[in-house]
């Protein structure tokens, strides 16, 4: 029997990874589901991609440990390569700049960023041999304009754009198609505490996106079989940067 195509989605326990995991169960993937701690929710979401008639595995790790990371993603992944991953794991830690503490600096770039490093290599590395793959970064429309008081958010998100323009570049001739997905405001927990009333005016949609609205553009870049794009930038932010 022919193997289900894989989906290692990074951060999938919660919010919009988790709505990327099921919305790529919907389309037939087997789907890899990683979450750094909070294994309550990582079971609940496995749970509802296993309820849509495909396979799902869960991987704690923290996408900022060098070691552990690579060490699981390796091992996972000599045989066979996934055919879709995802990077979503990410933080916010905002603060104004000139009160920002070294901690606040440091794990925000070193979990959204680092993290790039940490997941995209060992898994780009099994793509390559392959001859085949797709990777999806999530970015963030403050990595696109700015935002302030997430001035390391910002660099980091930035800086994950960067990174998936150039690896684009390396890997193109190999068939694997590195792109990047900018959400504006999306309803999740890490939103939950924002001003509604002063963002809203920002938005030429009038509304916050949904996690599945995310996930659907994620589906398109993973899933069509059509595909000459890469190296893209595509944000789903209801206008609120049109860049
Ligand atoms: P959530 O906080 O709801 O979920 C974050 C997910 O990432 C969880 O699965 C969490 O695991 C995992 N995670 C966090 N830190 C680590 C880590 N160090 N190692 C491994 N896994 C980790 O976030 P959202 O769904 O809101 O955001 C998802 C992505 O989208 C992030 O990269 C975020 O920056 C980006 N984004 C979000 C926007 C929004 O408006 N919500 C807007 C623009 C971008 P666990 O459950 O175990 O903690």
């Amino acid at each position: 029997m022919e193997k289900r195509p894989y989906a290692l989605v990074v951060g999938a326990s919660r919010g919009i990874g988790k709505a990327i995991s099921l919305r790529l169960a919907d389309s037939g993937f087997d789907i890899g589901a990683t979450y750094r701690s909070n294994h309550a929710e990582a079971e609940k979401t496995k749970a509802e991609i296993e309820a849509k008639g495909v396979a799902c595995e869960l991987f704690a790790f923290d996408v900022s440990d060098h070691a552990s990371t690579s060490d699981i993603l390796e091992k996972r992944f000599d045989e066979r390569a996934p055919d879709v991953l995802v990077y979503n794991a990410g933080i916010a830690r905002d603060n104004l700049f000139a009160m920002m503490s070294k901690d606040e600096w440091d794990s925000v770039i070193d979990t959204n960023l680092g993290g790039f490093y940490n997941v995209v290599k060992p898994i780009v590395f099994a793509m390559l041999r392959a001859k085949k793959g797709r990777i999806v970064i999530i970015s963030s429309t403050s990595g696109q304009i700015g935002q302030a008081g997430q001035v390391n958010y910002s660099a980091s998100k930035a800086g994950l754009i960067g990174a998936a323009k150039a690896l684009a570049r390396e890997v193109a001739k190999k068939n694997v198609l590195v792109n990047v997905v900018a959400p504006g405001v999306i309803e999740t927990e890490m939103t939950d505490a924002l001003p509604k009333e002063r963002i809203m005016p920002l938005i030429p949609m009038g509304r916050f996106g949904k996690s599945e609205e995310v996930a659907s553009v994620v589906n398109f870049l993973a899933a069509e079989p059509h595909m000459y794009i890469t190296g893209q930038v595509i944000g789903v932010n209801g206008g609120l940067a049109i860049v």
